[in-house]
């Protein structure tokens, strides 16, 4: 067998335009979607994620602002930022782009976002919301998962899925997700015993570890879903996953190659999210 193609850019874009399309009905009654993207510090790679949103930002209509803080930058500081942001009525996401220095707490600076701003889904609130089945704002990485496995009408209730990785921002919210779908669920870790016995068992397989190729063919049951949220660069300048593609697409029914799978679903579920929120505040500024 040899597994379709799950295409995140083609989904992707279908979803950018349906988009594009709620932001200008938006506009039309006075509301312009706003998203800050927060960066702090220099990495090279949070550069380039920051830039890629805050592009498709403009190109779906949303309004943006990118701001850029040195690594010197206080916590006191960042936190100050964010509560002016909280109460900026032209923006109504906020995303501080992880990892932060470390000098500076996640979980409160995660915390100090307005949780009907926080797009990315990460604030404590939101999760417990997640959790109970009443998301505010789903995570954008399992968000797209969803989207994508909706797509391709992959059968979700009674269904036996696994999640290789348990954070807080991928796979447990990955998990709930699934588990909310009807789909039977089962968590894997760095410590999980006999992990190719779990994945080899699941009729849809999640994989994110940021281990490079962990998942080959032979830990996957024929015909299972196999996708790949991990994003590494080979010695050779290449992209790959978490998932030995070229084994695993000789097993599974479906999978999502890297790159041109979950990523580009990421970016748009974090526009979906953020008209979502602007819908929110456009809705209560009518009533
Ligand atoms: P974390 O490092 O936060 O979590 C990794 C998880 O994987 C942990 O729960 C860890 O277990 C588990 N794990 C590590 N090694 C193994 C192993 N050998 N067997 C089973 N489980 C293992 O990673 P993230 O969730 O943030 O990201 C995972 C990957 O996804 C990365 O490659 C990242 O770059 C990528 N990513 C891609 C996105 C996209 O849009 N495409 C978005 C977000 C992330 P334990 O809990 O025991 O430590």
């Amino acid at each position: 067998m040899t597994a379709r193609v799950i295409d995140g850019v083609a989904l992707a874009a279908t979803i950018r335009q349906d988009v594009a399309m709620r932001s200008a009905a938006l506009k039309a009654q006075g509301t312009q979607p706003g998203l800050a993207v927060i960066l702090v510090g220099s990495d090279p790679a949070s550069q380039v994620y920051v830039r890629n949103k805050v592009t498709a930002c403009q190109q779906a209509g949303l309004y943006s602002v990118m701001e850029q803080y040195p690594v010197t930058m206080s916590q006191q500081e960042l936190l100050a930022r964010i509560q002016a942001l909280n109460v900026d009525p032209a923006i109504h996401g906020i995303l501080v782009q992880l990892p932060l220095p470390p000098h500076m707490d996640a979980h409160q600076v995660i915390e100090a976002i307005a949780a009907e701003k926080d797009v990315d889904g990460f604030h404590i609130s939101n999760a417990g919301l997640l959790m109970t089945g009443k998301p505010l704002f789903r995570p954008c990485t399992p968000y797209g998962i969803m989207k994508m496995l909706e797509a391709e009408q992959v059968p979700l209730r009674g269904a036996v899925a696994v999640v290789v990785g348990a954070s807080n921002i991928v796979g447990k919210p990955m998990a709930m997700l699934l588990q909310s779908a009807g789909a039977t669920v089962t968590i894997c870790n760095s410590k999980t015993r006999d992990l190719a016995w779990h994945t080899g068992h699941a009729d849809i397989v999640v994989v994110a570890t940021g281990r490079a190729r962990m998942i080959d063919g032979s830990m996957v049951k024929p015909g299972a879903v196999v996708i790949d949220v991990g994003i590494h660069r080979t010695p050779e300048g290449k992209l790959c996953g978490d998932v030995d593609y070229e084994s695993v697409r000789q097993v599974a029914s479906a999978i999502s190659p890297v790159p041109g799978g979950v990523g580009p679903m990421t970016i748009a579920m974090l526009l979906v999210n953020t008209i979502e929120a602007a819908e929110r505040a456009q809705h209560n500024k009518a009533t």
